[in-house]
């Protein structure tokens, strides 16, 4: 569909999701590497998508 923002393995929500929102990759601490290769888990962006709220 030419996403310019496609969910990552990190990502606990899609984008937009009501009630969540960026954060820093637990994974790489933001820095988008891990060991110098790029984090999976945010696809080296360094931010995922976390639920915000509900306790
Ligand atoms: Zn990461």
């Amino acid at each position: 569909m030419g996403a310019t923002d496609p969910t990552k393995p990190g990502d606990e929500a899609p984008p937009g999701t009501p009630g969540a929102g960026e954060n820093l990759c637990p994974a790489c601490s933001g820095t988008g590497k891990i060991d110098g290769d790029t984090c999976p888990e945010c696809k080296g962006t360094g931010k995922v998508i976390t639920g915000i709220g509900g306790g």
